[in-house]
C-alpha cells in the first residue's frame, strides 16, 4: 500500500483513476503534437539562411514626454515609424544612444546588424 491519502470508497478511487487516465491520454496527445510541430521546425531549420543586414531601419517616437524614441530593424514586427538607412541609424546611434535619448528594440535586436 502506498502512502498517498487516498480515499477508501470504491466511487472515489474509480474517479481519481478515470481522472488520471484522462491525463495520461491529454500528455499522450500533447507529446504527438509537439513532435509535429519539432518535425515542422527541423525542416524549417534546414532550409533556413541567416537574416542578415535588414534594408533599413525604423525610429519609433515615444509618445511619451519621458519616454525614449526606440531603434528598429526596418523589419520589424513593430510598424511604428519612417524607415531611415543603415548610415543614419548608425548616426542615430553613435548620437542619441550615447545621449540617452535612445533605446534598442528587444524584439528585433537592431544593434546586432549595426556592429563594425
Ligand atoms: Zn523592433
Amino acid at each position: 500500500m502506498s502512502d498517498l491519502p487516498l480515499p477508501p470508497d470504491l466511487e472515489r478511487l474509480q474517479t481519481i483513476r478515470a481522472w488520471i487516465d484522462q491525463q495520461r491520454s491529454r500528455q499522450a496527445t500533447i507529446g504527438t503534437f509537439l513532435d509535429v510541430i519539432a518535425t515542422a521546425v527541423d525542416d524549417a531549420l534546414s532550409a533556413a539562411k541567416p537574416a542578415g543586414p535588414p534594408d533599413g531601419y525604423r525610429i519609433q517616437k515615444t509618445r511619451l514626454p519621458e519616454g525614449k524614441a526606440v531603434l528598429h530593424r526596418g523589419d520589424c514586427w513593430i510598424s511604428d515609424g519612417a524607415t531611415i538607412s543603415r548610415d543614419d541609424a548608425l548616426l542615430a546611434l553613435a548620437d542619441d544612444v550615447t545621449s540617452g535619448n535612445l533605446e534598442m528594440c528587444q524584439a528585433c535586436r537592431p544593434e546586432d546588424t549595426l556592429e563594425p
